[in-house]
């Protein structure tokens, strides 16, 4: 009897291994994303200043000195510290500072991998991020870590200015930044997207509206973080061929749809209105079966 209890036992504790893991994302606001499968905790794009700037729409409410983008970019280390406590990657879209300006503060804290483009690294390296940390990519490269991998996906940015935006400029020496950058330096340095494998589950990120189609081949996410806002509308049928490139995924999350120069509390209504739930309706006729969810800022969508 005791022999019998015992494999009883046994096999409960053994049952939920055999169960995919619960996959978590927390919105940050921007392109940021916490992803969590419990196993490793992956960081997309932390930006949780959320400064106020000089251009640009802004809310009478919003009583914080506004920032000249020629001057230092400061990150808001009370609230990163109220959110973040723990990373082991970051994934790093693209160089612009609602993207990369908290990731200094935010990789020297955790300690946590980074991922991204050179101008991205070299950024790091001249904030004093120890170069063991740094992965430099391009677009194209595979790496497996321990209990997560991650394919670089090579990608464009929102074609912003009307389209007539595009900037090729790329940092490579760190000893050439004066550190603190100024908003304006946070330069995009090109852009990227991620494909994140975590246990039972594929996120497909985007930090941008924008993306190279043939490079959706295959990839089959599970998740999609769809890159929602406005500049897109100025695409040739981004939400159709985004979700048929992109294999027509069961979840399909919108992300960089806020206004990211308001703190949290501020409502986001009018952008949900206006951007997700019009999109959300594109997505039901395109692809009936993918879920659209819409991520509040700082709400945890957990998926099984
Ligand atoms: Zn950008």
């Amino acid at each position: 009897m005791r022999t019998l209890l015992t494999v009883l036992f046994i096999s409960m504790l053994a049952i939920p291994t055999s169960f995919a893991a619960e996959l978590k994302l927390k919105y940050f606001g921007a392109a940021g994303w916490e992803i969590t499968d419990g196993k490793v905790v992956v960081l997309v794009d932390p930006y949780l200043t959320r400064a106020k700037v000089t251009v640009g729409p802004s809310h009478p409410d919003d009583t914080r000195p506004a920032y000249d983008r020629n001057k230092a970019a400061v990150s808001d280390t009370k609230v990163i510290d109220e959110h973040i406590t723990k990373a082991d990657f970051i994934l790093v879209h693209h160089s612009h500072n609602d993207h990369l300006s908290d990731v200094p503060y935010i990789a020297k804290k955790t300690g946590a991998k980074v991922i991204g483009t050179e101008t991205t690294t070299t950024i790091l390296k001249a904030y004093g991020v120890p170069a063991d940390q740094l992965y430099t990519v391009r677009g194209g490269e595979d790496y497996q870590f321990e209990n997560f991998s991650v394919r670089v996906v090579p990608s464009i940015h929102s074609a912003l200015g009307e389209k007539h935006y595009y900037d090729s400029r790329e940092y490579k020496n760190p000893d050439e930044l004066e550190i603190p950058l100024t908003i304006n330096q946070f330069i995009e340095g090109r852009s990227l997207m991620f494909l994140a494998r975590f246990d039972g589950k594929n996120v497909l990120t985007m930090g941008s509206m924008n993306f190279i189609e043939r490079e959706m081949d295959g990839l089959n996410p599970d998740v999609l973080l769809a890159g929602i806002n406005g500049s897109r509308l100025g695409l040739y049928n981004y939400d159709e061929r985004l979700v048929r490139s992109t294999g027509m995924p069961k979840v399909i999350i919108p992300t960089h749809w806020d206004n990211f120069r308001l703190p949290y509390g501020f409502s986001q209504e009018d952008n949900v209105k206006n951007k997700l739930i019009p999109f959300k309706e594109t997505v039901a006729k395109i692809s009936p079966n993918s879920e659209v969810i819409i991520p509040q800022h700082l709400g945890t969508i957990t998926l099984k």
